[in-house]
């Protein structure tokens, strides 16, 4: 749609209407009583909306489709999968439209050791599905960047590791692939793959990563809006890869001053993606608050949004983990957060 300025003149409205038509579309004008608008009918992806908005009189130029028409629950009737994809497998678990699942683990795999003692318990806490890093988006070089950081040889222990301890304790697996040279490495191993927040806006990773058929979880960058989260989930959905589960982690706090959050936690994000897409979407409270006594009620408040599942980090001594100690919960407060979860969950659902 084209929006002409007030003082646009009848020359500057038919060099838009030429622009329009040259692209092999029709131009409806609307003339209204201040301002005029266009309306380009035919296939919106030929015309170069950006060059438009240089035009003399051109106020606002913008497709009127949405960017994400795939994962759309608006436009799910045109594409024959209306209510198909509400719910995405990891494994034999089933996410959306049910009981909350929660995906829980360290931050990052450190050790054999660590990652069974690990599985063991968010086993006995109640989770459903096992996350661990093995590939660490870190802000500093110098920090501990994941055992799969040191060499494919390392890497594949981990993932062995990983996919031991879910074996196990009959636990679906899930971590990160960081980058693209991983990817196919991370798809031998994981029931999930999983995007990092950092990676939200890279393509060519959405891409690689939606043609290793598995599901995939996407978390929402922390600059990014909701639209952005969506039309870059529509890079996975266009490879024919609709498993696709949205993560809520949080955005960069405003204003100056302490925030006493890491992130802020958008949780009206969980009821509006719902809104948007058919597709489900998960609340990550660690990463979002980076505080272990923040996780209880915000896990409570994502359920209570209407979240299809969480991710929490845990660890049986935060003290001693490697990476992200302040935010891992004791295997004892998940079983906490998972228990009450289950009761607010089904609380909200009957009213
Ligand atoms: C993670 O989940 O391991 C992680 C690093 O989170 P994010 O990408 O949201 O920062
Ligand atoms: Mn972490």
């Amino acid at each position: 749609m084209i929006v002409m300025k007030t003082d646009a003149t009848e020359e500057d409205i038919q060099r838009v209407v030429a622009e329009v038509e040259a692209s092999g579309l029709r131009a409806d004008v609307s003339r209204g009583e201040f301002i005029t608008v266009i309306g380009p009918v035919g296939d919106e992806r030929k015309l170069a909306f950006d060059r438009i908005l240089t035009f003399a009189g051109v106020k606002e130029a913008s497709m009127v489709e949405t960017p994400y028409k795939l994962i759309s629950r608006e436009y799910a009737k045109f594409f024959g999968d209306a209510g198909a994809h509400t719910t995405v497998k990891i494994g034999d678990v089933k996410v959306g439209n049910g009981e909350p699942v929660i995906i829980a683990g360290p931050c990052a795999v450190e050790s054999r050791a660590q990652i069974m003692r690990m599985a063991e318990e968010v086993k006995k806490a109640g989770a459903d599905v096992l996350r661990g890093g093995i590939f660490k988006p870190r802000s500093s070089v110098h920090a501990f960047q994941g055992l799969g950081a040191s060499g494919i040889d390392d890497a594949k222990e981990a993932l062995t590791w990983l996919k031991e301890a879910g074996d196990a304790f009959d636990l679906p697996i899930v971590t990160e692939a960081r980058g693209e040279s991983v990817v196919e490495l991370v798809a031998e191993y994981v029931d999930l793959m999983h995007i990092g927040a950092r990676n939200m806006y890279d393509q060519d990773l959405l891409v690689q990563v939606a043609r290793q058929g598995k599901p995939v979880m996407i978390k929402r960058h922390f600059g990014a809006s909701i639209e952005e989260l969506l039309s870059f989930s529509e890079y996975i959905a266009a490879e024919g890869n609709k498993d696709i589960i949205l993560c809520e982690r949080g955005i960069v706090p405003m204003g100056k001053g302490k925030s006493f959050t890491r992130y802020t936690l958008d949780l009206s994000a969980v009821p509006v993606i719902h809104n948007e897409t058919y597709l489900p979407v998960v609340v990550d409270p660690s990463h979002a608050t980076g505080h272990r006594n923040l996780i209880f009620n915000m896990s409570c408040a994502a359920i209570a949004a209407g979240a299809d599942g969480l991710m929490i980090e845990s660890h049986y001594n935060p003290a001693e983990a490697l990476v992200d100690g302040p935010q891992m919960v004791t295997p004892d407060e998940l079983k906490e957060i998972i228990d009450t979860c289950r009761i607010i969950h089904r609380t909200v659902r009957k009213h």
